[in-house]
């Protein structure tokens, strides 16, 4: 195997970016759906992964996305997910995740969305030896206000382990203003919040984008269309960007990284993130998200090394910091990067 590759593989990483359910193996997500329709509809999803333009691409992940949240009925389908998730982070050498997931309820309220939560959370614990992880609750594009109020609700109730919250579902619906309340209330409490931005390069998503940079959120998800405006204020602001090379290309529509805007932030020295949005469903890693980083703009290991460890400096958990920053410091003596 080439070096570089070997070295993203075996240095310690953060991941900040990554939806639960998402990151379902996709041998795990063929078991549970149970009719054979389903089965020949994901086929169908999966040969036209990658065709048409942003919208179609967009559209692809969402159908998929509700396939899979019908197909995930009860806990253990959840702890299923979230166990072979870590597991599957462990053995890519991640040593601090931050996973997101949208709160639901089961068997019509009967099972309600804190054991959804508590579920998540118990693996979570018993994987602690190993990975520090940590949650994330979405709130998604077409719920109520409502029911985004009981997601901020539930983030309080559990803040040891549960760190921020997530604005995203389909970009075709424009509903930031809408949560707005909700964003506040978070700050208020320190809750960190990160949204994702600038998923669609129609009018009114960048028309959004403004709404979402003049709320300040703690860190932004993709940013892949933007005017040069935008771009300014967030450099300018220093709002730290997470980016999902494999996924990013996907919705960009783009053959590789070198026109993806990762380039142009990381010349500013602005604070960044490397991470796998999705990893199940788009077949990823960390580490093979940061050698295509690597690769195509040329970093070095030492540059490599000192990107992660300024991405330690972003995590929700700030009690967390020093942990990362301590294991990346072991691995750097051990292999005598400088
Ligand atoms: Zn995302």
């Amino acid at each position: 195997m080439d070096d570089v590759q070997c070295f993203c593989e075996l240095i310690p990483k953060i991941e900040l970016h990554a939806h639960l359910n998402g990151c379902i193996r996709s041998s795990t997500f063929r078991q549970l759906l149970s009719s054979p329709t389903d089965q020949t509809r994901l086929d169908t999803l999966d040969k036209e992964f990658s065709v048409g333009d942003t919208h179609a691409r967009m559209a692809n992940v969402f159908e998929k996305f509700s396939l899979l949240r019908s197909c995930v009925t009860n806990l253990d389908d959840i702890r299923r997910i979230a166990r072979e998730t870590l597991e599957d982070f462990i053995s890519d050498n991640v040593i601090y995740a931050e996973l997101r997931t949208r709160p639901r309820s089961f068997h019509n309220g009967k099972i309600p969305s804190s054991s959804y939560i508590e579920a998540i959370l118990d693996i979570m614990k018993k994987y602690e030896e190993k990975i520090c992880s940590r949650l994330i609750l979405s709130i998604d594009r077409t719920q109520t206000l409502e029911q985004a109020m009981e997601t901020l609700k539930l983030a309080e109730n559990y803040r040891t382990h549960i760190v921020g919250l997530d604005f995203s579902g389909d970009p075709n619906i424009k509903s930031f203003e809408r949560f707005r309340p909700v964003f506040d209330l978070a700050k208020q409490i320190n809750l960190s919040t990160t949204i994702h931005i600038g998923e669609l390069p129609d009018k009114e998503c960048i028309n959004e984008n403004n709404l979402i940079i003049d709320y300040k959120p703690t860190r932004l998800g993709h940013f892949n269309f933007r005017t040069n405006d935008q771009e300014q204020r967030v450099l300018k602001e220093q709002i730290p960007l997470e980016l999902c090379p494999t996924s990013n290309l996907l919705t960009m529509n783009l053959l590789d990284l070198t026109e993806h805007h990762f380039d142009l932030f990381y010349k500013n020295k602005h604070p960044l993130a490397i991470c796998t949005d999705d990893s199940g469903l788009m077949n990823c890693n960390l580490s093979s998200e940061l050698f295509q980083v690597v690769q195509t703009f040329h970093l070095t290991k030492k540059e490599l090394y000192e990107f992660i460890f300024q991405t330690s400096n972003l995590i929700f958990d700030k009690n967390m910091i020093e942990f990362c920053q301590k294991k990346l410091n072991i691995f750097s003596q051990q292999s005598n990067l400088f």
